[in-house]
């Protein structure tokens, strides 16, 4: 029996649901992990992610589709990831194959909460890897707590399909070499001020410029970008400081393979933005957001696709993605794990 849940009015909020799945690393190894019912948990005062940040995590989600099952989008894609962020914060890498067993035994587990076909709404799913052991030396913890857990999500930006306004904020993201490129919480920790700065001028958020010559664009403080110009190409920002977003991958490849769209992606200037005929927004939460303005030190940029609606080729690809993840549209090989 699904919730009771009125889920068309669903932000993007916690709620904490009946599973969630936790494994342990002591003494050198993983424990074989299990689903748990307490969203809770208990960690010394000297907890290595409490002092030094060592903390990294994942974001997907879960769909039910046309015909009725349950379904996730490239958890493979994610397991990979979070190894590779692991690995950068001297963290056990969790091992791919339990990554994907494990989510989809969570989601298994609260399927009720799966928000039903047509709502617009998905249900979330965020595991995370904390450095849980004690340690006041600087130096990694010794043990580390891997937790997945799930919500029903409604759209990431209210007003979902409005166009966003953006600005370019005086902060940097991530420094040249630095962590920009794996999904760690201390990235996060760091933007949160620039984000509420950007809100409190009436910004939904930031395009951070490279940060050693603060003249091309990365991206946004949760979420890449992605541009048409005027001759419908799809313009991607490419820097080894740009978290590799599964969403936008997946959308280059369904413009080039499936729409058969011409894409580049390059160094982006922060000047070329003027030239852009449509921009959004992506990654899991916001799935495709679209672009309206851009606030930049040489002045606003109005994007042609205007403040009213996504612009054509983003409505297109934003369509056939999520055609994809509902089951509506036939996608490459592996994309799609049916859960149930
Ligand atoms: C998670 C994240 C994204 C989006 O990645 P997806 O895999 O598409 O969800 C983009 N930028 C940052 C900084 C992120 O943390």
């Amino acid at each position: 029996m699904k919730k009771d849940i009125d889920w068309s009015k669903l932000g993007f909020g916690y709620t904490p649901t009946d599973f969630r799945f936790q494994a342990e690393w002591k003494d050198g190894k993983w424990s074989e992990g299990k689903l748990i019912s307490d969203p809770n948990i208990e960690l010394s005062e000297a907890a290595c992610v409490f002092h030094y940040a060592q903390c990294c995590f994942e974001g997907l989600k879960a769909y039910e589709t046309v015909d009725g099952h349950i379904v996730t989008f490239r958890p493979d894609q994610n397991a990979e990831r979070m190894q590779h962020s692991a690995a950068r914060l001297e963290m056990p890498e969790f091992p791919k194959e339990l990554f994907v067993k494990a989510v989809e035994e969570v989601v298994r587990a609260n399927a009720d909460w799966v928000p039903p076909y047509g709502t617009g709404a998905t249900l979330y799913i965020r595991p995370v890897m904390i450095g849980s052991g004690p340690q006041i030396g600087v130096a990694p913890a010794n043990e580390f707590i891997f937790r997945i857990f799930v919500m029903p999500v409604g759209a990431y930006f209210k007003g979902a399909i409005k166009p966003l306004k953006l600005t370019i904020p005086e902060f940097d993201r991530a420094a040249p070499r630095g962590t920009g490129d794996i999904k760690a919480g201390l990235n996060y920790a760091m933007s949160l001020h620039p984000t509420m700065e950007a809100h409190r001028m009436g910004y939904a958020e930031n395009i951070y410029l490279d940060p050693a010559t603060r003249t091309y664009i990365e991206e946004t403080g949760g979420a890449n970008l992605l541009f048409v110009d005027k001759e419908g190409t799809i313009v991607v920002p490419k820097s080894d400081s740009i978290l590799p977003s599964i969403t936008r991958r997946s959308l280059v490849e369904v413009a080039r393979d499936i729409l058969g769209m011409k894409v580049e992606e390059r160094k982006v200037r922060l000047d070329e933005l003027k030239d852009m005929q449509e921009g959004a927004l992506c990654g899991t939460a916001a799935v495709l957001a679209p672009i309206g303005m851009i606030n930049t030190p040489d002045g606003d940029i109005y994007l042609p696709s205007g403040m009213e609606k996504m612009g054509p080729v983003c409505t297109k690809l934003r369509e056939t993605l999520t055609g994809i993840q509902m089951g509506t549209v036939k996608g490459p090989e592996g994309w799609i794990y049916k859960i149930k």
